[in-house]
């Protein structure tokens, strides 16, 4: 993301919407599981003297009612820096591009080519194996994962646009592979933070309209009154390293982690941090799947690698943005 303003948050929606990726890893494979550890692991090696004491796992700062980053980092880009990003920084991507015009209207027969829509079906959602994960991209940040008997979402955001109200916002790429009516049964829908392309006011009203009592919604601190103004129950609203436990697994067997991730928080003006952004590590007996949210490279992905992992899926954003000074601290780039 690269832009202080509302746009920001837009614009970030749109450009990194086909450069996420999601790595997932046989459950069986070690070295591979190992290499994911090393991975989260090594991301900040030379950064961190972490040891194992509890009091290295640090929660954020609330001062004056907005939430800081306990171990600094917290410059955000200049409004002249941001200007000229958006207006100045290169477009390397493999997607259609011109200028404003592409703005409102994408060239979709090169989309279709360039990034399939591929609709999963009903009867997978409704079989997921029982020894293994099973993942569906449906877009940007937005992840079903299927592990352990639960269906788990991540900041489901699938609707067509993106933004403070319906044909207000930026028009996603791609639309989702599917819709709310067509999900299997969801368990679980973790929120990382409150940018409009990660939570989306239409789809969560969606999703609690059709599954209602069923979803548990394990949500950032700071969160909890919007997501009553959307009608939702079964609220868990944590802080970073707080631990919940699915009250479906009556075997106590999944547990949900709000971990730290390098990020922020805007929604409107005037709500600058008000609201905590972390990531989440869902631990169930068979499996382990670790969502980064947004955040920039730091010590924390060693510490949550060596803490919960090794995992056998991750969702990481990689930061479609140029150049890399202007977003670096807060988007991880590939
Ligand atoms: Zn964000």
């Amino acid at each position: 993301m690269r832009r202080l303003s509302l746009w920001e948050n837009f614009v970030h929606f749109r450009r990194v919407n086909v450069t996420r990726k999601v790595l997932t890893l046989d459950r069986g494979s070690q070295s591979k599981r190992s290499r994911l550890k090393s991975a989260l692991a090594t991301s900040s090696q030379q950064q961190t003297t972490t040891s194992d004491s509890s009091s290295d796992y640090l929660k954020a700062q609330r001062v004056n009612g907005q939430f800081r980053l306990p171990w600094g980092a917290s410059r955000l880009p200049s409004s002249l820096e941001a200007l000229k990003w958006f207006w100045c920084s290169p477009n390397n991507s493999s997607l259609p591009h011109g200028g404003l015009a592409d703005f409102f209207q994408y060239n979709y027969k090169l989309l279709d080519h360039t990034l399939p829509i591929i609709k999963p079906s009903l009867q997978t959602f409704e079989s997921p194996p029982h020894d293994s994960l099973q993942v569906t991209w449906m877009g940007h940040a937005t992840v079903l994962v299927q592990m352990d008997g639960l269906n788990i979402l991540t900041d489901p955001v699938l609707n067509e646009y993106c933004g403070m109200a319906h044909m207000v916002g930026v028009k996603r790429y791609r639309p989702s592979p599917c819709t709310v009516n067509e999900l299997p049964v969801i368990d679980a829908v973790c929120i990382s933070h409150n940018h409009y392309d990660h939570l989306d006011y239409g789809s969560v009203c969606d999703l609690n309209e059709r599954f209602g009592d069923k979803i548990h919604w394990f949500i950032p601190m700071g969160l909890r009154s919007w997501m009553k103004e959307c009608g939702c129950k079964n609220v868990i609203e944590l802080e970073w390293w707080d631990e919940q436990l699915h009250p479906k697994c009556t075997d106590k067997s999944v547990k949900f982690v709000f971990t730290p991730a390098q990020h922020w928080c805007r929604r409107g003006l005037n709500d600058v941090n008000q609201v905590l952004w972390g990531s989440w590590t869902i631990i169930g007996a068979k499996h382990r799947f670790f969502f980064a949210g947004d955040s920039g490279y730091c010590q924390i992905f060693k510490q949550i690698g060596k803490r919960y992992g090794p995992f056998d899926l991750a969702a990481i954003p990689i930061g479609a943005y140029e150049p890399r000074y202007v977003h670096k601290t807060f988007v991880t780039r590939g």
